[in-house]
């Protein structure tokens, strides 16, 4: 990698694209790295030119000129691009990374700006370990990316924006849905509806995924208070209650996911503060309103920072490159400036109304049955959790975790983390922040065992 400490833009998602082709467009040569092997990150992602046709009508009108626009810049030669390159570890002026060839190589830095995006929140549903049950992502990617579908009849199970947008693109594919269970009221898209109206193209295609599903015969189902996935070998089927009624749902996959949650493993490693928010129970980590985090030069930008949406992640991230240019004692136009500022504004309300309308469900978390596996990565359950924190008094996530090996495993706590602080919280009888969070460590993605650390170069 470069002698010159670089600037680095860490993920090529609408977030980290903005914020590389605006360095690049006033004169700096950014270097750019995303573990997938194109830009567009999760939510402006290329789809597989075979699902292109069913698929295009609910990409937003931004995602492909923010694709070309920073293509042509790495084309020039104004961004380093890195696809398929991992970031694994990084201190206050070096980064490594796992390169696509399996080699793990190193570079100092002077900026860097964060862009890794968000993950999925998973809550344990009862039988949710045998093949079929996927994240809502992972059933959109395999239909983006590689243009299949994860099953011939596939049950939708959560809450948030992604639960319809997903079962509604697997309706234009023509991939059979069994049904839709959010946890959700109708009473909670109603009362936010006022707010929502602060985005009218994302709500228009709110409503223009319902009108889909409606028109497809899909059994829609809101306020479901309990769901649970049936089969041994297999998924077989889902059975769904509501206060009014219990059904059961042949299907052969399910895809699930209750909203979405910072990645915020890279900024642990530079300790960046992390605070608990109250109001969606998740934690954040520090910023200034333009992404500004208290480590000097390193910014934070996108659904990392904020979950927002793709266009508010592009927003932040022009925001976070014009503050970062300004700190480097470079001109910024004001106008410009204050008119991102006035849009970042109108996305925020939107995301509060979002949150409104799709409320986390800690009730049914609170609920997780004794037997329900919470963490898919050691087979862990929930009794195991609440008997280490009975027995051994145990009041924190990290001690939690060393006494029975939740979160040990291949997703290093990204999916079973949350879960198992509220369970630790709730029986311990202390507020969800006061058992604090899963500790990050390096690597922070797994590696191949085939990694191998790249020569250093040879000493003139
Ligand atoms: C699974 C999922 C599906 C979604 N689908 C949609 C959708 O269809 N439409 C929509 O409008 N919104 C969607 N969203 C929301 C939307 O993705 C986001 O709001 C938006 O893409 C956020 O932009 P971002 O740049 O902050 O993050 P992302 O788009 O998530 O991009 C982050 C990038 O960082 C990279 N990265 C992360 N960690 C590392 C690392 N350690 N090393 C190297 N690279 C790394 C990732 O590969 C990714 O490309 C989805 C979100 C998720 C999580």
């Amino acid at each position: 990698m470069s002698a010159e400490p670089p600037i680095l833009v860490v993920g090529a998602g609408p977030a980290g694209m903005a914020a590389a082709a605006t360095l690049a467009e006033a004169g700096l040569r950014p270097m750019v790295l995303d573990k997938a092997p194109s830009p567009g990150g999760q939510g402006w992602r290329a789809p597989n030119p075979a699902a292109s046709a069913p698929l295009a009508s609910f990409d937003s009108d931004g995602a492909e000129p923010a694709r070309e626009r920073f293509l042509e810049l790495a084309r020039r030669g104004r961004i380093d691009w890195y696809p398929g390159t991992t970031v694994i570890d990084v201190t206050r002026d070096r980064l490594w990374a796992l390169g696509p060839s399996g080699e793990v190589d190193s570079t100092t830095w002077s900026r860097l700006v964060l862009c890794p995006g968000a993950i999925e929140r998973i809550l344990p549903l009862p039988g949710w370990t045998p093949p079929g049950v996927y994240t809502l992502g992972g059933a959109q990617t395999a239909l983006k990316a590689q243009a299949c579908a994860v099953g011939r009849r596939v049950a939708f199970v959560g809450t948030g924006p992604l639960l319809w947008l997903a079962a509604a693109q697997h309706v234009a594919c023509g991939v059979e849905v069994a049904v839709v269970a959010d946890t959700a009221r109708l009473g909670d898209g109603l009362a936010a509806a006022p707010a929502l109206l602060a985005d009218r193209d994302r709500l228009r295609l709110g409503l223009r995924c319902t009108r889909i599903l409606r028109r497809a015969g899909v059994p829609v189902l809101r306020g479901v208070r309990a769901a649970a996935i049936v089969g041994e070998q297999r998924v077989e089927a889902v059975r769904i209650a509501t206060n009014r009624s219990e059904r059961t749902f042949a299907c052969d996959a399910v895809a699930t996911s209750f909203g979405l949650v910072p990645q915020l493993q890279l900024l642990d490693l530079l300790d960046v503060p992390i605070r608990f928010e109250p109001e969606g129970g998740s934690w954040f980590a520090e910023t200034d309103p333009d992404g500004r985090t208290p480590v000097r030069g390193v910014h934070l930008a996108g659904d990392a920072a904020r979950v927002r949406g793709a266009a508010a992640a592009a927003l932040a991230g022009e925001l976070t490159a014009l503050a970062l240019l300004e700190d480097l004692g470079r001109p910024v136009d004001t106008a410009r400036l204050a008119r991102l500022r006035r849009e970042r504004h109108r996305h925020a309300r939107f995301a509060r109304a979002l949150a409104r309308a799709f409320p986390f469900p800690a009730a049914l978390e609170d609920a997780i049955a004794d037997d329900t596996i919470v963490c898919r990565c050691e087979g862990i359950t929930a009794r195991v959790l609440r008997e280490a924190v009975r027995a051994f008094e145990v009041g924190e996530v990290n001690r939690a975790k060393a006494l029975t090996r939740c979160g040990m495993g291949r997703c290093q706590g990204r999916f079973c983390g949350p879960t198992m602080a509220r369970l630790v919280a709730r029986a311990r009888g202390v507020d969800l922040d006061a058992v604090g969070r899963l500790r990050s460590q390096p690597p922070v993605e797994p590696l191949p065992a085939r990694a191998r650390l790249a020569e250093a170069e040879p000493v003139a």
